[in-house]
């Protein structure tokens, strides 16, 4: 009998040695994934309360002290969890971030229930699956087996499971912490989705780490006109002046550009990317401006990834068939890279439009956080993990083009990095969208790969 659980724990450690979860192990963390999805914690009609309350029971019934646990929010229904496993305190706390509230889905929508947790065919299927229940089970489940094998850290590990990511609004869980426990969530850095595997004609071809986010400003352009009877037209018209501004706009392109993070990407991309792109790519990491013409021409992405974007999204105007327009606006939506700034980008606007008559003004909050440094510790440990799971697969940093909670903490002083190891097929990506789906594989293999980057990264 002895020699059987000696032959046993051997097994357990050869197995950890590898990188490979223990059944158990990976059992606890369906468990929670699927007990997070079957809670309806849709963005406008459902409530992160329950999420975060399972996710607190488990870790009281795991070990965790009362006072390490902290559950509050901006509303009842809108719960936020922050649970803090205790380090030696030698190092400042790291931060692990996922939101529990989901698109809506609606079942006829969907092949089958959205909020049904159902394994089939090698998938994981339900609303959250990927965005973002499965990085927050995996939290919860990763700080139960720190507990169980009694890791002490050399700094704290706070998870926080945060409300309302999805569309933000007041009752955002991180915004709300921010303002209201911003001690609870201080942190040397933070890990958060926005970075995932990517698989390409089924075969996995990178590991992204989101490093900085572009943000977001809403321009309104506005003419505003005396007007009169359409029968006795003028030069002078509301829309002819906008629709001039808006024709300028679309002929102009912000200057192409790299930064320390998209420059590192596209020398990772040069080397997955084979054929004459793979060249400009790389040329693109160096610095080329003729390269970064040709790339941009390629792609909608890498066009908005070398430059800050402006594009008119709505217009109005007109009150009558027959009357000459007093109102003419338009929304111009503009995605802008973090090195730019709000008055540059208003600046250019005024510049480009060239017209008195258009008023241009900022019609929407702002909220602009830094790029992440390149943290050597974080990238080393991503390497060095995903080399070893997934040989010759390479970490690529990436800036993404949407924006995630990650861009409150970033700009509060809390650089966060979007890593997951959770690999999708790139050409089907289906958050948000029917029939949301993990693979189970993909689902162990990122919990791996998050228990050891965690581990890495505080010891
Ligand atoms: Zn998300």
């Amino acid at each position: 009998m002895l020699k059987l659980t000696v032959v046993a724990a051997m097994a357990a450690a050869s197995l950890a040695a590898q990188g490979m979860t223990p059944d158990a192990e990976k059992q606890l963390a369906r468990d929670i994934y699927k007990q997070f999805v079957e809670i309806q914690s849709g963005y406008t009609t459902g409530a992160t309360t329950p999420v975060a309350e399972a996710a607190a029971a488990r870790l009281k019934a795991a070990g965790f002290a009362e006072s390490d646990l902290f559950l509050g929010g901006a509303i009842p229904t809108k719960g936020n969890l922050v649970a803090r496993y205790r380090g030696t305190g030698a190092r400042k706390p790291i931060l692990l971030l996922a939101h529990t509230d989901v698109v809506e889905a609606k079942r006829e929508d969907w092949s089958m229930d959205p909020f049904q947790f159902v394994e089939r065919d090698g998938y994981f299927y339900g609303r959250g699956t990927g965005d973002d229940k499965a990085q927050a089970a995996v939290w919860i489940a990763n700080l139960i087996r720190y507990k169980r094998e009694s890791f002490r850290p050399d700094r704290d590990i706070i998870v926080a499971l945060t409300a309302d990511e999805e569309g933000g609004g007041p009752y955002n869980g991180v915004r709300w912490l921010l303002k209201n426990h911003p001690e609870k969530i201080d942190a040397e850095f933070a890990l958060n989705e926005g970075g995932w595997g990517e698989i390409a004609h089924g075969r996995k071809i990178a590991n992204d780490v989101q490093v900085s986010e572009k943000y977001v400003i809403d321009f309104r352009l506005e003419v505003r006109n005396k007007g009169g009877h359409s029968s006795l037209p003028v030069p002078d018209n509301a829309i002819y002046h906008l629709a001039g501004g808006l024709d300028r706009l679309a002929k102009f392109g912000f200057p192409l550009k790299t930064n320390a993070v998209t420059a590192a990407y596209f020398g990772a991309m040069a080397k997955i990317e084979s054929g004459p792109a793979g060249s400009d790519l790389a040329q693109v990491a160096q610095g080329s401006h003729e390269a970064m013409e040709r790339v941009a021409a390629l792609s909608a992405a890498w066009n908005a990834t070398l430059r800050t974007t402006c594009v008119a999204t709505q217009i109005e105007g007109g009150h009558a068939r027959n009357a000459l327009p007093q109102l003419a606006a338009a929304n111009v939506n503009c995605r802008v890279l973090p090195e730019d700034s709000v008055e540059y980008v208003e600046s250019t606007l005024k510049k480009i439009v060239a017209d008195e008559e258009v008023n241009i003004s900022v019609s929407h909050e702002v909220v602009k956080g830094p790029a992440s440094p390149m943290r050597p510790d974080l990238f080393q440990a991503v390497s060095r993990i995903t080399d070893t799971m997934w040989p010759g697969v390479p970490s690529v940093p990436m800036m993404v083009m949407g924006a995630t909670d990650g861009l409150y903490l970033r700009a509060a002083g809390i650089p966060t990095y979007g890593v997951q190891g959770f690999f999708f097929d790139r050409d089907d990506i289906r958050f948000h969208g029917r029939d949301e789906r993990m693979g189970v594989t993909a689902f162990y293999e990122g919990q791996a790969f998050l228990y050891q980057l965690v581990k890495s990264l505080a010891k």
